[in-house]
């Protein structure tokens, strides 16, 4: 069975195509969304979800979360004793869901439909693919998220050229595309974004506002200021839910043995939020100027990511557009259905069997070149595009070039990603050295072909005509990219991992948010939260569900009543 998987720098899903129709899948505790967060517990077993977010303020050095921000680069965190990578993380993530799917089908799950943002580059789709590998998935496909959220709205049911304008916003990431079918053919015309925007930088404004009036003297400077972080991140989060469904809400830190807190209303947190809401609009223009689309012949603007339900958001929105936005799929969900709808199409599913899909080069891609000054000599270090941003691919596009200098014997022809006019500003993938047949200055043909591919490889042809040499370069984001050994080395790190049981899931989830709530609250809220635990850990003791699992519920309840209903 293949499976659709949205891994968000926040939440994941998983989803799945069947009778016809895409599915979602619950995890153990029966959510839809599992937060993509990490945690080690103190006996070294990893924890994975809600479980994990919840000890983010109470175990902040055990406990990772928005890796995805780091896909594709060397940094690392450790987590009790292991090392991890962002892939790391991430296949911990995919294996968790992968059983989740396991246990709700009753059958392996073999290959995976994995979503990333449109902007992600070379390296970090790969390092997307590495991660699903870890995790024992066939990456059968990478697509784009809004190419997913597409899918989701049936896009493929629709007449031809009816433009969708998918607006994501979730955690971290902001992107804005433009999905059309033209010719039976899934064609993403534009993608553009931002991505440092996205639902925490809203905590940060309320952070902002409400920090210095719950503490004008100070005093939390004397926390631990990781924890501290956490604890401002926490209440800005719950707060700004709130502001979703209510007009003011409380902003709370419980620390120090007291409470710091605030009101914050509605409108004061969206002047605050002001400079953000009008960072949505630059994408928005941009991917409608590149695709020469104009608003109102848009056929659908859909909604997409958590922070879109933000009331501020839908009205920036509304107000851009002139018209109202669609969400008849669930933000939250759009990504994943799609995901799982293009995991029907893999597996021939003949419902969908006629749509085949393109997507967009999310950078443009292109080589370092020089370029006469005007005065006799050369600029060097200029980027010269070979494939354009945005343009469909499969795609394999021809630079032609020339030598510049009299009796040039070597080429060296360094390729690069991005959108910089200076190489400098752009991201280098890999050099071609060749030899060129002397001649003269401008008189030696240079050949390059850059053929982009939908699984985001790049294949570099250069020819020189004059001598018939030829050079090939493939996979060129490879330079530090871990080798087999490598790969094979984590992949037993990993797996030696050890998991907690899938079935005490829930329990160990409750426990986690208790103790977080316990260090949160003082005085009689603290000793209640006590005995709450003392009293579960005794209905654990008797291993038998029909005491646990009412204890359990009422204690989540309690929880609820004490803190809010919890978040994802
Ligand atoms: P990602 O794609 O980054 O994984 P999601 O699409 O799951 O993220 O969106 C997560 C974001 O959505 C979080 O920043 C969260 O604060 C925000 N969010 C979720 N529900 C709400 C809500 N009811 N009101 C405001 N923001 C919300
Ligand atoms: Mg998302």
């Amino acid at each position: 069975m293949i499976v659709g998987i949205d891994l968000g720098t926040t939440n994941s899903a998983i989803a799945i195509w069947r009778d016809g129709r895409a599915e979602l899948i619950p995890n153990a505790l029966g959510d839809t969304l599992t937060p993509s967060a990490v945690s080690v517990a103190e006996d070294g077993s990893v924890i994975v979800g809600m479980a994990a977010r919840d000890r983010q303020s109470t175990h902040p050095n055990a406990t990772a979360t928005a890796f995805k921000r780091y896909m594709g680069t060397r940094q690392t965190v450790q987590l009790g004793a292991t090392v991890f990578t962002a892939e790391d993380l991430s296949a911990v993530v995919l294996s968790s869901l992968k059983i989740d799917a396991e246990t709700f089908l009753g059958e392996p799950v073999t290959g995976a439909v994995i979503t990333v943002p449109a902007y992600f580059n070379d390296r970090q789709r790969k390092a997307t693919r590495r991660a699903g590998e870890l995790a024992g998935l066939k990456v059968e496909r990478l697509i784009n998220e809004p190419t997913a959220a597409a899918l989701a709205y049936g896009i493929q049911t629709r007449e031809e050229r009816e433009p969708f304008l998918v607006f994501d916003l979730g955690g971290g990431t902001f992107d804005v595309s433009i999905v059309e079918m033209f010719d039976g053919v899934m064609e993403v015309r534009a993608s553009a974004g931002d991505n440092r925007l996205g639902g925490e930088d809203f905590n940060e404004t309320v952070i902002d506002l409400a920090k210095r009036r719950i503490d004008p003297d100070g005093a939390l400077a004397a926390i631990d200021p990781v924890m501290l972080r956490e604890l401002l991140r926490a209440a800005a989060e719950r707060c700004r839910r709130r502001l979703t469904e209510a007009e003011e809400a409380p902003f709370t830190v419980t620390a120090l043995g007291r409470d710091f807190s605030t009101t914050i209303t509605t409108s004061e947190f969206e002047a605050q939020a002001a400079p953000l809401l009008a960072r949505l609009r630059e994408p928005v223009l941009r991917s409608l100027r590149d695709s020469d689309i104009r608003v109102d012949s848009l056929s659908e603007v859909i909604l997409v990511g958590g922070s879109t339900r933000m009331p501020a958001v839908r009205r920036t929105i509304t107000r851009m557009f002139g018209r109202f936005p669609s969400a008849a799929v669930h933000p939250d969900h759009a990504v994943a259905l799609g995901a799982a709808v293009q995991a029907g199409l893999k597996a021939r599913d003949a419902a969908l069997d006629e749509i085949r899909m393109t997507d967009v080069c999310p950078y443009t891609l292109g080589i370092d070149h020089s370029v006469a000054d005007g005065r006799g000599g050369f600029r060097h270090g200029i980027f010269s595009p070979i494939i354009e941003r945005n343009t469909p691919i499969p795609a394999s596009r021809v630079g032609w070039y020339q030598t510049i200098a009299d009796n040039q014997r070597q080429l060296e022809i360094q390729i690069y990603q991005g959108e910089a006019r200076e190489v400098q500003g752009n991201v280098k993938l890999g050099t071609v050295r060749m030899p060129v047949p002397a001649g003269r200055a401008g008189e030696v043909g240079i050949e390059v072909r850059f053929s982009y591919d939908t699984s985001g490889l790049l294949e570099v042809d250069v020819a020189v005509p004059l001598s018939g040499t030829q050079r090939n370069l493939v996979i060129v984001d490879d330079e530090d990219a871990p080798d087999k050994a490598e790969i094979a080395a984590r992949r037993d790190v990993l797996a030696a991992l050890k998991r907690h049981p899938r079935d005490e899931s829930h329990n160990r989830a409750v426990l986690a948010r208790a103790s977080r709530c316990y260090e949160a609250f003082i005085g009689d809220r603290r000793d209640l939260i006590g005995t709450w635990i003392t009293q579960f850990e005794a209905a654990l003791a008797t291993q038998d569900p029909r005491i646990i699992d009412p204890a359990r519920a009422q204690f989540d309840a309690a929880l609820n009543d004490l803190e809010g209903d919890r978040y994802l």
